[in-house]
């Protein structure tokens, strides 16, 4: 087995570990995938900010910086992460909203087609999501996949959508890894076979915006959306991004007319008129506050580069594979062993892990569990040792009492 000191020692980016904050009972974070951890920039950003901005400024803080803070954050984080140029990414609501905004969009954009395609193993919000708007305008949905299939590796591949998208599909809703097995999507294939049945693709890229690079203007995109608070360490609940192609932006309607995604807004006038450019995709007023850690960790990331982001993450995730065909022989490996088709988490299945969660919690030992029966191995790798992954799996195999 491969020694974690050794690993570590020889890990460029080991350094970054420690402008993480950590508290001392934690031993093992393997859930950093669910919620990343504070940057120390982060902390001293939020109380700069309370003395600083909020106190000192008060409501004049929205004419210098605040009102704009969705764009410029969203443009930083298309050009460190995203591969996406200025003006198509904002940063705005959940996850989920922004969901429900851009299939809506989407949705109207392509009237007269009448099926939305989506997993059946897709992430609950993405389904719910789904099925509400299909509910809403009389459509229905296609699902990929068996209602009842057993966890397995595979993600959706060129055939099985293939299978399932006609011309009567107006949106394919997909994301880029699988939230359970962390199958990694190929974006521009199953893009293509999507756009040539006329349909648009909204991407959700929540497990992997940062950890995964993403060439979302080379690759085709039409829409995408991804989750503030995992590998962004945005804090719970951080507010989610959406990215809208400029060639799109003309074109789509999105569903929630507020005062803030509107042209002018301070002139109060009578009858939305979205404004220009990304900006419609805001609805109120942006959560500033949610917005502040974030910005350090993309900065980070911008600073180190998502390409030696992605091979530090591939290179934990093997070792925690490695770490799995040793000392979990009878478990049944639900990711794919091919580090080109994998994000950064390993999901590993047995009937008994419901009971181990709980138990290596209580050591500060702290993976994730996913129904039925799979235990999440996450792994943000700036925050993450070969050493803290060793010690998480061998505390899994000899849980204590
Ligand atoms: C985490 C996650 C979300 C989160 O949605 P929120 O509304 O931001 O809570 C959505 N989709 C996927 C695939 C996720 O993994």
């Amino acid at each position: 087995m491969s020694d974690s000191a050794e690993l570590d020692a020889s890990d460029p980016l080991a350094a970054y570990r420690s402008r993480f904050l950590r508290a001392p009972d934690v031993v093992a974070y393997l859930d950093g995938n669910s919620l990343g951890r504070p940057l120390a920039a982060s902390r001293d950003r939020v109380h700069r900010f309370i003395d600083d901005e909020w106190a000192s400024r008060l409501i004049r803080g929205w004419d210098e910086g605040w009102l704009d803070l969705p764009e410029r954050i969203g443009d930083h984080l298309g050009r460190a992460a995203l591969g996406a140029a200025a003006g198509q990414v904002v940063i705005a609501d959940s996850t989920t909203v922004l969901l429900y905004k851009l299939v809506r969009a989407a949705v109207d954009a392509r009237p007269g087609r009448s099926r939305i395609v989506i997993a059946r193993d897709e992430f609950p919000t993405d389904r719910y999501v789904v099925e509400g708007i299909a509910a809403e305008r009389g459509m229905s949905v296609s699902w990929i996949g068996a209602e009842d299939a057993a966890p397995s590796a595979e993600g959706v591949t060129a055939e099985a959508l293939a299978a399932v998208v006609d011309d009567d599909t107006a949106v394919v809703v997909l994301s880029h890894v699988s939230y359970r097995s962390a199958y990694l999507a190929d974006v521009p294939g199953l893009t293509r076979i999507a756009h040539d049945t006329g349909a648009l693709v909204v991407w959700d890229l929540s497990h992997s915006v940062g950890v995964v690079p993403a060439e979302l203007d080379a690759w085709g995109v039409d829409l995408a959306t991804g989750c503030g608070y995992k590998y962004l360490n945005g804090g719970p609940g951080a507010p989610a991004f959406a990215y809208v192609a400029t060639a799109l932006q003309g074109s789509l309607s999105q569903p929630i007319h507020g005062w803030l995604g509107a042209e002018s807004p301070f002139e109060m006038r009578q009858g939305y008129r979205p404004a220009g450019g990304i900006r419609s995709l805001v609805s109120g007023t942006p959560p500033i506050i949610g917005m502040l850690a974030m910005q350090d960790m993309i900065a980070l990331i911008d600073e180190v580069g998502i390409e030696a982001i992605r091979h530090k993450s591939v290179a934990l995730t093997s070792y925690v594979v490695e770490l799995v065909d040793e000392l979990f022989p009878d478990a049944t490996l639900s990711t794919p062993r091919d580090a080109a088709r994998r994000g950064s988490h390993v999901t590993i299945d047995r009937e008994d892990f419901a009971d181990l969660v709980p138990r290596v919690w209580a050591q500060g030992v702290i993976p994730d569990f996913r129904r039925p029966s799979g235990v999440r191995i996450g792994i943000s790798p700036l925050s993450t040792s070969f050493a803290e992954v060793e010690l998480g799996l061998w505390a899994m195999r000899y849980p204590g009492a």
